[in-house]
């Protein structure tokens, strides 16, 4: 194994314990997230961040709604929430049932307390890079490349998946970084080739070996965002042999994993600063 191992747990760690002290300071903050329906993975995540919010001091609240909700109880819940003074972040996990028009239900959130950065208003501010509020993946992939030392800069990034939540958000961070972004997907055309021009490669799709370890360049950074639930445990999209070209990668589980819930905490003492007027949130 040539490649040094990014140790995310062990950062995540040392945020943790900043946003704990930094909750305190404020006093009172509130998490509040709505999860419909019985996916098991999205299940695993909410009691995820609801520990980990309680182990640094913020008061969680866990709505769980039934698989046939309707979309009108669901905008309801949020409406109410977005009015709740002691909530401060607010995040809706995806993906919803069927019968409810997910982008309807991010619009309603409230700007300041959308913690995952998916409404139009948050996303857009990223796009122009005044970001707001971003999401924690996102953040977290960010946090670690820089705690490695790692100079994105004049670097050709490579990031492949291009979803809302992970994809096209890392894009953009890394693009305002001043890296040479290449954002790549189901449809790219030859996926090794973008992968093997790479400095720092981010996998996001969800695809358990995805990229193999010769579609590594010699000495690239690599950031392993997947999850995939195999007999053998958690495993990332990218195969573990890449480990022997890369410089740095990140392991699966312990890597991307606790940056989420880090950086969750984070934007949850963010949107009470905000909503303290202690850091300005741009309003129309
Ligand atoms: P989505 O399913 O929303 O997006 C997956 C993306 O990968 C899509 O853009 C899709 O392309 C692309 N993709 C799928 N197959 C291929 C392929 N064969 N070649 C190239 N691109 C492909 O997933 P998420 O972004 O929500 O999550 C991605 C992965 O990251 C999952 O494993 C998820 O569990 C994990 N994850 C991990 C987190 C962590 O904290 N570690 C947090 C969030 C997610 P197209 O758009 O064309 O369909």
């Amino acid at each position: 194994l040539a490649a040094k191992l990014m140790d995310g747990k062990a950062l995540a760690a040392r945020i943790r314990a900043e946003v704990a002290d930094e909750v305190r300071e404020l006093g009172e903050l509130g998490l509040a997230t709505v999860l419909v329906g019985d996916d098991e993975a999205s299940r695993i995540y909410i009691t995820k961040k609801h520990e980990a919010a309680g182990e640094v001091g913020i008061e969680g609240r866990d709505y769980h709604l039934p698989a046939d909700t309707s979309e009108q109880e669901v905008l309801d819940l949020v409406a109410s929430l977005n009015a709740d003074d002691a909530v401060d972040g607010l995040l809706v996990q995806l993906p919803l049932p069927a019968q409810i028009d997910e982008a309807r239900v991010i619009r309603a959130l409230d700007p300041v307390k959308d913690v995952d950065g998916l409404h139009p208003f948050n996303a857009g501010e990223l796009l122009l890079g005044r970001p707001t509020h971003v999401g924690a993946t996102p953040l977290g992939i960010m946090a670690l490349l820089e705690e490695y030392g790692v100079n994105v800069e004049g670097a050709d990034a490579v990031v492949v998946g291009r979803s809302d939540i992970v994809g096209k958000p890392v894009a953009l961070l890394l693009l305002h970084a001043n890296a040479t972004v290449t954002l790549c997907h189901s449809r790219t055309a030859d996926l090794g080739r973008e992968a093997r021009r790479a400095d720092v490669l981010v996998v996001a799709a969800g695809r358990q070996g995805l990229v193999s370890g010769d579609d590594v360049k010699e000495g690239a950074v690599v950031i392993d965002v997947g999850i995939n639930r195999t007999p053998e445990g958690l495993r990332g999209d990218v195969d573990p042999a890449a480990a022997e070209r890369a410089a740095v990668i990140t392991p699966v589980p312990g890597g991307v994993g606790p940056m989420t819930i880090a950086m969750l905490l984070k934007n949850s003492v963010r949107a009470a600063r905000f909503r303290r007027g202690l850091l300005p949130f741009p309003r129309a």
